[in-house]
């Protein structure tokens, strides 16, 4: 009798067992079999008490084996369940991936390394120097002395006394208004010929407008030899410009002045905003303009010790935000300072 009663118990477990495919039925099931106080298998073993004593040790051994049973196979059935209900729970495959942030080097950095490329693959040695600079070699030895007219052209943020002493044109210190003074800086230490590009920032006292921010970026070129002409110049820009913009672009010099070039020029680029129709960040031209040029001042060579009649060569000065706000078709230079990613991002390289 006992045995028939273990045996039908254990039968109805595993059919029931079958049927039960979650969480919450196998929590009833096990309820119903091993539950404290009205278990069916709790049952059993408490009616082994009232049993006749010759079927109690066999009826209580099967019992516990029973319960041992039904405990392994309802934890292997939970298991299961467990795992097979989790990537229904816990995973939502619908929902959008989740985008990682990507780190990059600002726009204006980036178009200051497509320039310095550039003039790199054409053998141009890379240099830097102070952003604090002295008047000699911001202005003096650049053909602008003193009492120079050409001094008005820039506004000037000095650090020290704005005039300097008549016998010593170093003294007054300054935020350097362009990278010329590289130029300087580089003729006094080395002998032609040179071939050097000086990328850095530069400061104006400009007002913060669309076309216009304090500080801003140049890079300055140099090339010193014998017999170097103003075709060496047009050359030389007009390849830099169809290399930049990755494109044959319409060029053109117009006449300039700048004191430390004779004859000076700047190179003006299509508009892109208006392919030359005219429009506002070309201020109705058709033209941007882009860098300032010209052959080197023979004073500035006099200035560093070069021969004048032996050398000659040509300078130029980029405008970095210029050549971005060209690049991209922006037509406010502010946004380059802003720091709005949703700007930033779309302008990246
Ligand atoms: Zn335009």
């Amino acid at each position: 009798m006992a045995d028939t009663s273990v045996e039908d118990l254990k039968q109805q477990f595993h059919a029931a067992l079958d049927a039960a495919r979650t969480p919450a039925a196998l929590k009833a099931l096990r309820d119903d079999y091993l539950g404290r106080k009205h278990g069916r298998v709790t049952a059993l073993v408490k009616s082994i008490a009232t049993a006749p004593p010759e079927d109690r040790r066999t009826l209580g051994a099967a019992a516990n084996t029973l319960k041992q049973q039904i405990e392994q196979a309802l934890k292997a059935r939970e298991a299961g369940v467990a795992a097979d209900a989790r990537p229904a729970d816990a995973l939502d495959v619908t929902l959008p991936g989740r985008r990682g942030w990507t780190g990059r080097r600002h726009p204006l950095t980036q178009v200051r390394e497509r320039v310095e490329d550039i003039f790199m693959a054409m053998g141009y040695q890379v240099i830097e120097g102070p952003e604090v600079e002295d008047d000699w070699h911001n202005f003096e030895a650049l053909n602008m002395p003193a009492a120079h007219p050409a001094r008005d052209m820039q506004d000037t943020l000095y650090l020290s006394s704005p005039v300097p002493a008549p016998d010593d044109g170093r003294a007054a210190t300054l935020l350097r208004t362009h990278t010329s003074g590289m130029q300087i800086r580089y003729m006094e230490q080395h002998e032609p010929p040179v071939r050097i590009i000086a990328p850095g920032r530069v400061y104006r006292r400009d007002n913060f407008d669309a076309t216009h921010t304090p500080m801003f970026t140049q890079v300055e070129g140099l090339v010193v030899d014998e017999d170097i002409t103003l075709g060496d110049l047009k050359g030389t820009l007009n390849a830099f410009a169809e290399e930049f913009f990755d494109a044959r672009v319409a060029t053109r010099f117009r006449p300039s002045f700048f004191p430390y070039t004779e004859p000076s020029a700047e190179l003006d680029v299509e508009c892109q905003g208006c392919s030359g129709r005219g429009c506002p960040l070309c201020k109705q031209t058709g033209w941007i303009e882009i860098l300032g040029c010209g052959m080197v001042h023979p004073a500035v060579f006099e200035a560093v010790g070069y021969d004048p009649d032996r050398y000659t060569g040509f300078a130029f000065g980029v405008g970095i935000e210029r050549l971005a706000l060209r690049l991209y078709g922006v037509d406010d230079i502010r946004m380059f300072y802003e720091n709005d990613l949703r700007f930033l991002e779309q302008v990246a390289l």
